[in-house]
């Protein structure tokens, strides 16, 4: 069964709504999601649109004003149809599609709220917003009820304005999640060559069974996961399990779904197709992740909630005060309105998202990418960092770290050699050694004649010498015994984690070279830092004990996960939580998503997969693994700031809702605090841009 890939639900391939784009069909639950998916920037655009809406109408409306006070349309103040004043009717024309438009998303918002009888920000807006303009429609339509209301119209769509716009900066922030899961299953091959009575088959992915043996040469994608029933390959898993060096693969071997075949020709019995395949697991887990963590509450929500029932408990009470003194119903009503709408401050739109932009700018400046306002808050609470391993603390590609010498041979003359047997080969470790033998400045000769022998290492000749390069069991079949301290030091470097492979030359043992993916230049004053910013460092890996322990103890972490399968992340995470740690996440792989997506905070490598980056909150930019402590700092700094915006934000209209219970709020006294607030915000959150990272 297909997959939505905007909403991740699974359709009926003969119901759903199709869409080829490239080489791939595509289906969709519904027409949304297929116009989503063709268009991402579509809400965004229709937001944009509700935004310049709400701001020319304030622009509008305020000029009309404006031009009135400085007595240009006499005229118009004048003109006055069967009682209403025309310049009322005109900013109440204007008005009124802004609040119920543009303002629409808002107080469908508040509705929703209101029904599963929680208090937001919508709530609070779609209050002010509305009691604005009932109070506009009242002076317009009833002067004699309402002549002192004028003003408040203008207030009421300026609250909206700057609340839009907060939400559309807060948007074009944070990209849509669906893209995450979207570039993961682009990963997955299109077409299978599958065995039909001999023959070589192309069938699309879609309609490969478990059982079918397909055919996958040398470079290219295995379609589904299976077992091999003949031939003998290396492959590299680096997509699905992140880790570097390629993998040996022989009969009875299983292989996983979109990994790439490296050398040989490889026939694989599918044993698992379509939603079971490892990486659609890896994309239910992405799913999962994302849909389980429910946004935290917004401290801005958190503050409305008590914010607003302490608002209508003061105009409740102040209500039935001018009620009962004044004996006039819209006296009392008009108070009571007054405060709603003050109470709903512009500042407060903007208050999360001008920190979180000012934040967003300051990290850009430093390679480190602040995706969405949710990671800033929950960085609040981090106590304990995860790193995956290869690739996040390592280069993710093996380096040279040891060259033996037996006999009488130098260094040069092994690492010769060596590059000389593997030049034409596609050994994990032929990389390495060709670096080392091109770093030490040598002009490698070709070998005369050159073998492969898959699994056990390369066979080549140059000058009459026979050269042999690669495990035991290559020297063991050519009868070439490894003397005892041979053994022991090939078993020394294999209990430090590295990759050790044998040189023979003319059937005598002449060196040992090894090899280990080593840690990033500043891996380890990183995780230093950390530790001096109080918080727990772990490492997460898929690979053995042996080889995490080595590299967890050259960078000073203490606590290690190793033989974590690719799915298994996220439980790892998971229980971390449970026990009540508030955790990052740190990573680069496929295999890493699903962790990322579970973390309080996801950081992803930017030299890492595009998934890991979607699904990662804060993406560093640099290769720099420092950024990490600069990106917890970064974070912290704006969500002080979010802090401080917000209590200049409601403090303001907090010391004018006395005013306006006791009838003395002025619409001129009221627009000057939401102006006054509204620049503080804005220039206290420009302010970050001082922070020293
Ligand atoms: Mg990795």
């Amino acid at each position: 069964m297909p997959r939505d890939p905007v909403c991740g639900m699974v359709v009926d391939a003969d119901k759903a709504i199709k869409r080829k784009i490239g080489d791939r069909t595509y289906h969709f639950c519904s027409e949304t999601c297929a116009r989503t998916y063709e268009q991402p920037e579509r809400e965004l655009k229709a937001m944009r649109r509700r935004v310049t809406m709400a701001l020319l109408g304030v622009v509008s409306v305020a000029t009309l004003r404006v031009m009135a006070m400085l007595g240009l349309t006499v005229a118009i103040m004048a003109l006055k149809i069967v009682g209403i004043s025309a310049l009322d009717l005109a900013l109440f024309v204007v008005s009124t599609p802004i609040v119920w438009i543009a303002g629409w998303g808002i107080h469908h918002g508040a509705y929703k709220a209101l029904k599963n009888r929680a208090i937001n920000m919508d709530v609070l807006i779609t209050t002010g917003v509305l009691a604005g303009w009932g109070y506009g429609a009242v002076s317009t339509f009833f002067p004699a009820l309402g002549s002192e209301g004028y003003g408040y119209l203008e207030i009421a769509i300026a609250i909206l304005a700057f609340v839009l716009l907060g939400k559309f900066i807060e948007e074009t922030i944070r990209r849509r999640s669906a893209a995450a899961i979207r570039k993961l299953l682009k990963l997955q091959p299109t077409i299978a060559r599958v065995l039909k009575d001999g023959q070589e088959v192309e069938v699309s992915i879609d309609d490969v069974q478990v059982g079918d043996i397909f055919v996958v040469k040398p470079g290219e994608k295995i379609p589904t996961d299976g077992v091999v029933v003949s031939g003998l390959s290396s492959v590299d898993e680096k997509i699905i399990t992140g880790e570097s060096i390629p993998v040996e693969k022989n009969v009875g071997n299983e292989v996983i779904g979109a990994t790439i075949n490296k050398t040989g020709l490889l026939k694989v019995k599918a044993t698992k197709v379509g939603e079971d395949t490892a990486l659609m697991q890896i994309v239910h887990l992405v799913e999962e992740a994302q849909s389980a963590n429910a946004p935290v509450q917004k401290l801005a929500d958190r503050v409305v909630g008590y914010f607003v029932p302490a608002v209508f408990t003061v105009a409740a009470i102040a209500f039935s005060y001018w009620l009962i003194s004044s004996g006039n119903f819209s006296t009392a009503f008009l108070v009571l309105l007054s405060i709603l709408l003050i109470a709903c401050p512009c500042a407060l739109g903007i208050a999360t998202p001008t920190a979180i932009l000012a934040g967003v700018g300051k990290g850009a400046e430093y390679g480190v990418l602040l995706r969405g306002g949710e990671y800033v808050e929950n960085v609040r609470k981090l106590n304990t960092v995860v790193f995956d391993k290869t690739g996040t603390l390592t280069k993710g590609e093996p380096s040279v770290t040891d060259i033996l010498t037996f006999e009488s041979y130098k260094e040069n003359e092994v690492l010769e050699f060596v590059a000389v047997a593997e030049k034409g080969s596609e050994h994990p470790l032929a990389e390495a050694v060709l670096k080392a033998a091109s770093k030490a400045g040598f002009n490698i000769p070709d070998a005369e004649t050159f073998e492969a022998v898959p699994g056990h290492g390369v066979k080549a000749s140059l000058r009459d010498h026979v050269i042999l390069f690669g495990n035991r069991r290559l020297m063991e079949e050519n009868k070439i015994s490894l003397k005892g301290s041979t053994e022991s030091h090939l078993t020394k470097l294999e209990e430090q984690g590295k990759t050790a492979m044998l040189l023979a030359i003319d059937g005598k043992i002449a060196g040992i070279v090894a090899a280990m993916d080593t840690p990033k230049d500043n891996a380890a004053e990183a995780i230093k830092q950390l530790k001096n910013m109080g918080l727990e460092v772990a490492m997460l890996t898929g690979d053995n004990e042996r080889t995490a322990k080595a590299i967890a103890n050259q960078l000073g972490i203490d606590t290690v996960i190793a033989n974590v399968l690719p799915w298994e992340k996220v439980n790892v995470i998971k229980k971390l939580q449970s026990e009540g740690k508030v955790v990052a996440m740190v990573g680069d792989g496929v295999n890493d998503a699903p962790a990322l997506a579970q973390a309080q905070v996801g950081i992803a490598i930017g030299s890492g997969t595009d998934i890991a980056k979607e699904t990662g909150g804060i993406v560093l930019i640099k290769d720099d693994l420092r950024d990490v402590a600069r990106g917890i700092i970064l974070s912290k700094a704006t969500m002080r700031k979010i802090k401080q915006n917000l209590f200049w934000a409601f403090i303001y209209n907090t010391v004018s809702i006395p005013v306006a219970a006791v009838g003395l709020l002025n619409p001129i006294i009221a627009a000057g605090a939401m102006a006054f607030s509204s620049l503080f915000v804005v220039s206290n959150s420009a302010t970050l841009k001082l922070l020293k990272l």
